[in-house]
């Protein structure tokens, strides 16, 4: 009995005799007064549920009884599913919270109806909402714990914001959850090894944990739990290299079993990593190059998360070993361990981070302010003057350095809000026999947007009349800085029968995070004022991302949007089903696939961080193929830990996906020359190689250096210092 099952905020009627009355006196509220019903594509059977309020006192008693229940009934744990869901509930027990809580961070007291949009009353209810959720989860382990101590919980954690943030600041959780370990696809054309590394630097004592399943289109109908043997294996070995655990197996609606599809690959990884135990539990990162992430800064945009990719990734293949840090409690001390230190995104970095900073600096570290520089308060107000380390010379682009106390601090310029190209657009054949009115509309919800309402932030629709001749820029525009859903509409008038449209969910020339849903485009009537038939279909497929079908009650027969320039994401969370978002930092850095990697994009971000970067470099990979193959080198008992994962692929995206499935593979990398010199001069001893599937064997070195003769996906070598 290790770990049973719930759901956040899910009610079942039937588990409350479908006594709806009992049911709509826990339910969420929205703005509007009415319920709040939930949504989730993979499972469109929950929309005969109801979304509970965790501020509820009805659903808390209810929750806390089951937990209760539990560990009566000896369960170790518990999975607690829609642990990000932070649902925009307006019933009076939120009402009552939010009063406190705004108090608490000197608000005036308003409705939650009334909350305005800028930036602080914006922040502060976003924390609200998250630390609701928070105080639920603890509610709930509590109560289990009373009757079994020990008792353990994880939730599911997407890559968002909210979700980082409760890693962060809470301790409520035993064991994270993360679903979509990637920044784009899974291994090899991206890597987990950043978010679960940023996992475990959230925290000191949680355990990361990725769920690891690849959604396919079979047959019309999306199915997941199937996967490549190769990518399985390292998708497994990556999350057991970084001391995190697997949950590879995901059920669901029509899902194979990665487990049981990959059964003796699987337990030939797990005895390599129980084989690897005292290593793995006892490593420490032996880095070169700190990066300091700020979860909170990572609420108000979505800055920092493509940073740590496009850095992350450019170190890992360059082979300069780092680790991450949270700004949440860092002292100049964990700093101090790596001779250079990156800044991500610092737009509300932690006091104590701006004094560890500072400290850092004046011991001799080398700062590489990468982000934004700090601009907020705690409590979301203006802050007067950040930390003098992070206050950035004047300048557009480029990089600028200052002299602070004798020490070099290199800063990135922003510039202003040009650069950013992103959005997704779809094409809509109209074939029209006579001129008719027709009309776009959506909605979306904005943070931080720059700059003021134009066409570069819109719903941007192109015609061409049946003549060829052009009707340019049709937009309907939406208010910048930060909002909520916000609905616009615009009508085009065209003089002659339209052949054709291209029609843009646009995000140009703005800093910020915007999202969009609901968008329609079609015929207008103007006796109804309505769109009579929207032309447009509800499938996302994201450049490099995974697809997403249209959902029940949306148009799947239609088109589907895809990347416009620089693409877009989608997020789905909150109960709203996937929806657009895009997100541009002032200046952009690429994130570029791992397993192609791209000299020049990632020479750039190298030769960005050049000044902190130190020479000679603690390893050296050498041989055709390197570039592909990530290193991570620990400090272990006695020695050092080195794993390397390689992913140099082929890979068949040109066939069907079942096919892909078939054919693609891994590409063994061979003649890999390695060495070691780290900074105090010790040298290697004895040195053990281990495969899985392989018998280990000793490799020889001349204390600085090793060869690496064939590398398939993943190996550990162990050494002693002699
Ligand atoms: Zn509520």
């Amino acid at each position: 009995k290790t770990r049973t099952w719930f759901t956040l905020n899910l009610i079942n009627p039937k588990s409350f005799g479908d006594d709806l009355e009992k049911v709509k006196a826990m339910a969420a509220v929205r703005a509007d007064g009415s319920f709040l019903r939930p949504y989730d594509p993979l499972f469109p059977s929950v929309a005969a549920y109801w979304s509970a309020c965790v501020n509820n006192p009805l659903w808390r008693e209810h929750s806390a009884t089951v937990f209760r229940g539990m560990g009566e009934a000896d369960w170790d744990g518990c999975h607690i599913d829609y642990a990000s869901h932070y649902e925009p509930c307006f019933c009076a027990h939120c009402e009552e919270r939010w009063k406190a809580f705004a108090a608490a961070h000197g608000l005036a007291a308003m409705a939650l109806r009334e909350v305005p949009s800028d930036v602080r009353h914006g922040l502060v209810l976003r924390e609200f909402r998250i630390r609701c959720v928070m105080d639920f989860l603890a509610l709930c382990r509590d109560s289990a714990r009373a009757v079994r101590p020990g008792f353990a919980i994880d939730g599911t954690w997407h890559q968002d914001s909210g979700s980082v943030y409760q890693w962060a600041y809470g301790d409520h959780f035993d064991l994270m959850c993360i679903e979509g370990t990637t920044w784009g696809p899974f291994p090899p054309e991206s890597q987990q090894i950043l978010w679960l590394k940023l996992a475990h630097a959230m925290t000191a004592r949680q355990v990361a944990m990725s769920v690891t399943y690849h959604l396919i289109t079979e047959d019309g109908e999306r199915r997941h739990g199937r996967m490549a043997p190769d990518r399985a294996r390292l998708a497994l070995c990556e999350i057991l290299s970084q001391g995190a655990v697997s949950w590879i197996g995901l059920g669901g609606p029509k899902t194979g079993n990665l487990l049981r599809e990959h059964a003796e690959m699987v337990r030939q990884v797990t005895r390599t990593a129980a084989a690897l135990e005292p290593q793995l539990a006892a490593r420490e990162e032996m880095a070169e190059v700190g990066i300091v992430f700020s979860a909170r800064s990572f609420l108000l945009s979505g800055a920092a998360r493509r940073q740590l990719f496009a850095v992350g990734q450019a170190l890992m293949r360059s082979h300069v070993t780092f680790q991450i840090h949270s700004d949440v409690g860092l002292t100049a001390e964990r700093l101090g361990r790596c001779p250079g230190t990156v800044l991500l995104d610092a737009t509300a970095l932690t006091p104590e981070a701006g004094e560890a900073l500072t400290g850092y600096v004046a011991a001799g570290g080398r700062l590489f302010v990468l982000g934004a520089t700090p601009r907020y308060t705690p409590d979301w107000q203006d802050l007067a003057a950040p930390p003098d380390v992070l206050q950035a010379p004047p300048g557009k682009s480029g990089v600028a350095t200052r002299t602070i106390g004798g020490r070099t601090v290199w800063y990135r310029l922003g510039g202003s809000d040009a650069g950013s190209r992103l959005g997704a657009a779809q094409n809509v054949v109209l074939n029209q026999a006579a001129p008719a009115p027709l009309a776009i509309e959506g909605e979306s919800k904005a943070l931080n947007v720059s700059g003021s309402p134009d066409s570069d932030y819109a719903l941007y629709v192109d015609i061409t009349y049946q003549d060829g001749s052009n009707l340019w820029g049709q937009v309907a525009t939406f208010a910048t800085r930060t909002h909520d859903w916000e609905f616009s509409r615009f009508l085009i008038q065209p003089e002659k029968p339209v052949r054709s449209a291209n029609v843009h969910v646009l995000f140009r020339n703005h800093s910020g995070t915007a999202w969009f849903r609901k968008v329609r485009f079609g015929v207008w009537d103007p006796e109804r004022q309505e769109i009579v038939q929207n032309r447009l279909g509800d499938g996302l497929t994201p450049r490099g991302g995974k697809a997403y079908a249209a959902g029940e009650g949306q148009d799947a027969a239609l088109g589907t949007w895809g990347p416009y320039a620089d693409g877009f994401e989608v997020e789905e969370i909150a109960g709203e089903g996937p929806t657009i978002k895009v997100t541009s930092d002032t200046a952009q850095l690429e994130v570029t696939p791992m397993h192609e990697p791209d000299a020049g994009l990632s020479q750039g971000v190298i030769k960005l961080l050049e000044p902190i970067l130190p020479t000679p470099r603690l390893l050296t990979v050498e041989g055709s193929g390197a570039s592909s193959v990530f290193v991570d080198v620990s400090a272990c008992p006695g020695g050092v830990l080195l794993q390397f994962l390689n992913y140099n692929a082929e890979l068949r995206p040109d066939l069907p996906e079942l096919e892909q499935q078939k054919l693609e593979r891994a590409l063994p990398v061979e003649g890999l020359r390695v060495t070691l010199a780290p900074r105090d001069g010790r040298r290697l001893g004895r040195l053990r190689l281990k495969v899985p599937g392989e018998a280990d064997a000793d490799l020889t070195t001349d204390g600085q250096s090793f060869a690496l003769p064939r590398l398939g996906v993943y190996a550990a070598v162990v050494a002693e210092w002699r």
